[in-house]
């Protein structure tokens, strides 16, 4: 039989890809910056809509780094981000020499719960220090409770950063994903829904927040003829080339989701008649997920735990990981404030994260037996 690895989350090419590189190599627009990466940018803010504006970067984290720096979140700040979450969220703050406060999960998104989120900041600002901005994730591509998070955050006027990494194409009531927040953030890393090899976007809704993101992300350049520069600035400027992927992918990504959503209704299906293992599912239609990754719960019963799962995956050369372990049980954030009780480490021992993107017949039969030889 074919034993050739499954992965977790692959690309998929058009096949226009290399068009557009093409174009930028016969163009000689081979740099950061270009027609192509105007054009990306374009594309995704049709996506989006008009009130929305969109700066291509080199990077998901960039975008989060940028989002805090255009938020003023300077050394000494507080930040709030949703504990269960990949570091990449979290470490951005750290670079501003601020300070995370981790936020426990609720239990019908996976991600930043409301009431702790409160109970946090009442908190930080009786220690005498109001956050400065809030991260809140879409963890596998599921909305984060919108209205409730945002409620909180508007109650007490600290913006929200939307990492919307995972969530491109997820829908709440109909609004995209990314467009909520005071600032919204993309990843087009290799795993992603959609991929520039890397790169990241920061949405936005002005086209001066655009410029000033672009001023960052360029070095911060004065109007000098010469180099001048009055403030700190970064290189995080998608390059045309990465564009031109990007733009090969914006050809598929109505079919790189609906790809996903079949394969979180496969997964529905498998797990069906299994005791013990729950597919993550969305409370009600206002919370549309792009099913970027499709995640389990499965019960700690005898031999049958996560773990036992994911080795019987493994043996077969499936590739499956546990959900993000949360922040605040990591060794490098342990000693950052956290509020919550422990949704996200009970998600964290149960969950496992299955192969979600670009499979084969095949790799599903593989995936199917694997469950049904493990259930039996
Ligand atoms: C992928 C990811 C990022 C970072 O994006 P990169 O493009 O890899 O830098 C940030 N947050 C979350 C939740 C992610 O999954």
């Amino acid at each position: 039989m074919n034993n050739k690895r499954i992965y977790l989350s692959l690309p998929r090419q058009s096949g226009f890809e290399q068009e557009y590189i093409k174009n930028a190599f016969e163009t000689n627009w081979i740099t950061s910056g270009g027609p192509n990466v105007e054009e990306f940018e374009y594309k995704l803010e049709e996506c989006f809509g008009k009130e929305s504006f969109v700066t291509a970067l080199n990077s998901g984290t960039s975008a989060i780094h940028l989002a805090l720096v255009l938020l003023g979140i300077k050394a000494g700040d507080e930040v709030i981000c949703q504990s269960m979450t990949f570091s990449a969220s979290a470490n951005p703050i750290l670079y501003q020499g601020a300070t995370p406060v981790f936020v426990d999960s609720e239990i019908d998104t996976w991600n930043i719960c409301p009431q702790f989120l409160e109970t946090a900041i009442k908190d930080r600002i009786k220690n005498g220090k109001k956050p400065k901005a809030i991260i809140a994730v879409h963890l596998y591509g599921n909305p984060y409770k919108i209205e409730d998070v945002h409620a909180v955050a508007d109650k007490y006027d600290i913006p929200i950063i939307e990492d919307s990494a995972e969530a491109l194409g997820s829908r709440f009531k109909g609004q995209k994903c990314g467009s909520f927040g005071a600032l919204g953030i993309l990843s087009f890393n290799g795993n992603k829904i959609i991929t520039t090899s890397s790169g990241g976007a920061l949405i936005s809704s002005s086209e001066s927040i655009k410029q000033k993101a672009l001023f960052f992300a360029t070095q911060a350049k004065d109007k000098a003829v010469h180099y001048q520069h009055s403030e700190i600035g970064y290189n995080y400027r998608m390059s045309n080339v990465c564009a031109g992927i990007g733009l090969g992918q914006m050809k598929i990504i109505g079919q790189n989701i609906e790809e996903r959503r079949e394969m979180n209704t496969f997964y529905k299906e498998l797990f069906k008649d299994v005791d013990g293992v729950t597919v993550f599912e969305n409370s009600n239609q206002d919370f549309f997920s792009n099913c970027w990754l499709t995640t389990v719960l499965v019960e700690n019963e005898g031999d049958v735990n996560r773990e036992n799962l994911r080795m019987a995956f493994e043996t077969a050369n499936i590739e499956c990981r546990p959900l993000w372990k949360p922040m605040h049980l990591q060794p490098v954030f342990e000693n950052y404030p956290y509020y919550g009780e422990n949704t996200a480490e009970g998600l964290f021992e149960k969950g496992l994260c299955l192969p979600s993107g670009n499979l084969s017949l095949e790799d599903k039969k593989r995936i199917r037996e694997v469950v049904k030889n493990f259930f039996i």
